[in-house]
């Protein structure tokens, strides 16, 4: 997946189509995101459990396909899809818009 925690993104597809915000968390299993602000769900919270929790409508962000996301390039601040590149033994991250590298990828 190319889309990782932390990076700011633009939303492509479905109801929040262009708003833009940060990764909360990735789930690589599922090839899904969840991202700040974004593809928020109104949820019915029971009231109860251990801690006596107060029951009413919640606000939870769901998560949603990476595909429906476009990176935001740090250095150009276009959406952009990423590229690969190698330097030697170190794989990196790079915006295929200006081929700003983005960050090395850990293995
Ligand atoms: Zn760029």
């Amino acid at each position: 997946m190319k889309v990782k925690k932390g990076d700011k993104v633009l939303v492509i597809k479905g109801r929040d189509r262009g708003k833009s915000g940060h990764v909360a968390s990735a789930d690589h299993q599922l090839g899904k995101v969840k991202v700040e602000g974004v593809n928020i769900h109104k949820r019915h919270q029971r009231r109860g459990g251990q801690n006596r929790q107060p029951g009413g409508i919640v606000e939870v962000v769901a998560a949603m396909p990476v595909e429906s996301v476009m990176l935001i390039c740090p250095s150009c601040n276009h959406p952009t899809r990423v590229g690969y590149h190698r330097i030697g033994e170190v794989k990196k991250r790079v915006c295929r818009v200006c081929k700003a590298i983005i960050e090395d990828v850990k293995k």
